[in-house]
């Protein structure tokens, strides 16, 4: 659905000769469609889309739309896809919806480190413009952003600093963006794959969404894994929701498999096999499939080294302005450091406390998420802990 046209090439002519012209559908028409293809954001938290835009159409003051690209994930590829491939796919959701609530300000906020995607966005930005200008109308007015490279800067409230010309990193926020975001206005802010979503769903109709995925999950997904052959490569796939995992993962089917990304949790060997790719039925598990990376573990692998090693880069990526992060975090790694090489000195009621300690006590979720990785070890790898904590590994 969202990677269809692919082959066409990212261009808007190639865009409108597959898809059709942009859509034009009224606020209540973007409600009520959103709504029944229960549309959720892509980013990692998965709050329903039709719930913000009813929040923000709520608010007085002149709305805001705001597409994030920067994924702060360095696991995460898929937006970054999105833009080289479909660029089209996510300005179109952004504009619809930007029209709807007669507003024509949209930002754009594209990651520094991967210098392609604003010159994707930036290409497909101005033949919409140059669009406009033919056809004699006046289009939204397109503002580009460039977030530094960090795992925290993709946050939503770490955007809105950056679009407010403060440093983008993470503050508390004490309403939701959609209520009080840009200059305390109502601000649409969703990741690059959501807005995709959006078109599709504004384009085909709720009905013919829902032609892929389950009833209670309609539509695609997308997800990123390592290539089989060359871990470090990431490859972007589009699944429909109810596909066995087994036809995504192959083989791996049967590893652990670190589902969310950096911020995520571990299932355990075989967990997967026969099960199918659903939100629903993970989070009934106690596992988040977040922002939609897929992480097996590769063969041959430690997990509590793996896990290590992600929970020690966490550490050294926050902002370093509340006490978890200062703090607690590289507390925590070293902890868990010393659980992963052996080391003697290391107390399993000790990393037990630092979870505890960091959790819910940041201004935003990076704490809580580098905690919840840290708890689904202990817990999907409990023998191997034991292992560790008696100075062995098993691997
Ligand atoms: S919790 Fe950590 S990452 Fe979040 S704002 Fe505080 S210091 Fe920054």
């Amino acid at each position: 659905m969202l990677l269809a046209g692919v082959g066409d090439g990212p261009s808007l002519s190639a865009h409108r000769a597959r898809f059709g012209a942009l859509p034009t559908p009224d606020l209540d028409a973007v409600l009520s469609a959103v709504g029944a293809a229960a549309v959720a954001g892509r980013g990692g938290a998965g709050f329903p889309f039709a719930r913000k835009v009813a929040a923000a159409a709520a608010g007085k003051r002149r709305h805001v739309v705001v597409v994030n690209l920067s994924e702060g994930e360095p696991a995460s590829a898929k937006d970054t896809a999105l833009a080289l491939l479909a660029p089209h796919q996510i300005l179109d959701g952004a504009e619809v919806v930007a029209r709807a609530l007669r507003t024509k300000e949209i930002h754009v906020v594209t990651p520094q480190e991967r210098p392609a995607v604003a010159d994707a966005i930036t290409r497909a930005v101005d033949e919409r413009a140059a669009a406009e200008t033919r056809g004699g109308r006046g289009g939204p007015r397109w503002q580009l952003h460039s977030a530094a490279p960090g795992f925290v800067s993709g946050q939503a409230q770490a955007v809105l600093e950056l679009l407010a010309g403060r440093p983008g990193l993470p503050v508390t926020a004490w309403q939701p963006e959609a209520i009080s975001g840009l200059d305390g206005r109502p601000t649409l802010l969703s990741n690059a794959e959501t807005w995709a979503q959006v078109a599709a769903v504004l384009r085909l109709g709720p009905l013919r969404y829902a032609a892929h995925g389950t009833f209670a999950e309609p539509g695609t997904t997308l997800l990123t894994l390592p290539h089989e052959s060359d871990p470090d490569t990431a490859v972007v796939v589009e699944t429909a929701y109810g596909t066995p995992w087994v036809s995504v993962l192959g083989a791996a089917v049967d590893r652990p498999v670190l589902l969310g990304g950096f911020h995520g949790t571990w299932a355990g060997a075989g967990v997967l096999a026969g099960a199918r790719v659903s939100r629903v039925d993970l989070q009934q598990q106690g596992l988040t499939l977040g922002a939609g990376v897929v992480l097996p573990l590769p063969t041959g692998q430690c997990p509590i080294a793996f896990t290590w090693e992600i929970v020690d880069y966490l550490a050294g990526q926050s902002a370093q302005r509340c006490g978890p992060c200062r703090n607690g975090l590289p507390a925590l790694a070293a902890e868990v450091g010393r659980l992963a090489t052996g080391n003697p000195a290391v107390s399993w009621t000790r990393i037990a406390e630092l979870v505890g300690l960091v959790e819910r006590r940041g201004a935003c979720a990076h704490p809580d998420g580098t905690a919840r990785l840290v708890r689904s070890m202990l817990t999907t790898f409990d023998d191997e802990v034991g292992l560790h904590l008696a100075g062995r590994c098993g691997r």
